[in-house]
């Protein structure tokens, strides 16, 4: 049957040592998630490295039809696989309410909600086993933010296109600086998030140096 070997995700390639510009877009790498292909890559790559494995572990080529079939199977065994495993499979399938990708449908697409609320709980599941770090949550969140923003606020879409990219190099941010972060932004301050952020980028880089 099509259990995983374990539950943990988003381990399998090393994180980047520090932000870096994007060779596309010029951004810090990942903040053009929707729009630049690189961008989109450099954060997609950890989850396409997950599903790569558990095609390799099912013998199932990818692009094949029976990789959509899996996906279809996968989606309802949401303790089963790793969660970036189910974010995978979201995007190779339709949503039967609203006809999106999985996941991407109008914010009151309620199909959609639940296929995300299943994929939160596969998380959840294997956080209780101890397989989920603060970090690993966040870019979970981050990702989902990021691909369907047009179910999402400005300023939270504004906020996470800022956060993910640093959440890649393993950076969490306090509660504070989330808070501070977060009020600025829905103040439409948005030269001083980014000068903190450029402050925050030399310390990533140092921190990892
Ligand atoms: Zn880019
Ligand atoms: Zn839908």
């Amino acid at each position: 049957m099509t259990t995983s070997n374990n539950l943990t995700a988003l381990r399998r390639l090393p994180r980047p040592a520090g932000v870096y510009p994007c060779v596309n877009c010029a951004a810090v790498v990942g903040t053009n998630y929707p729009t630049c292909p690189t961008c989109f890559l450099a954060i997609e790559r950890y989850w396409l490295a997950d599903w790569d494995a558990f095609l390799a572990q099912e013998k199932i080529q990818p692009g094949s039809a029976d990789e959509q079939t899996i996906a279809h199977i996968i989606i309802d065994e949401v303790e089963r696989h790793p969660w970036t495993v189910l974010d995978i499979a979201m995007t190779l399938l339709t949503c039967n309410s609203c006809g999106s990708e999985l996941g991407g449908g109008p914010p009151d697409c309620t199909e959609c909600a639940a296929a995300w609320g299943n994929t939160l709980w596969a998380e959840h599941y294997a956080a209780r086993l101890g397989l989920v770090t603060g970090n690993e949550h966040a870019l979970h969140v981050g990702r989902m933010i990021l691909r369907h923003s047009h179910r999402q606020s400005a300023s939270i879409f504004a906020a996470w296109r800022r956060s993910t990219p640093r959440l890649l190099t393993g950076w969490l941010p306090t509660t504070e600086f989330a808070q501070r972060y977060m009020a600025l932004i829905k103040a439409g301050r948005l030269a001083e998030v980014d000068a903190a952020l450029h402050e925050l980028d030399q310390t990533l880089s140092m921190r990892l140096a």
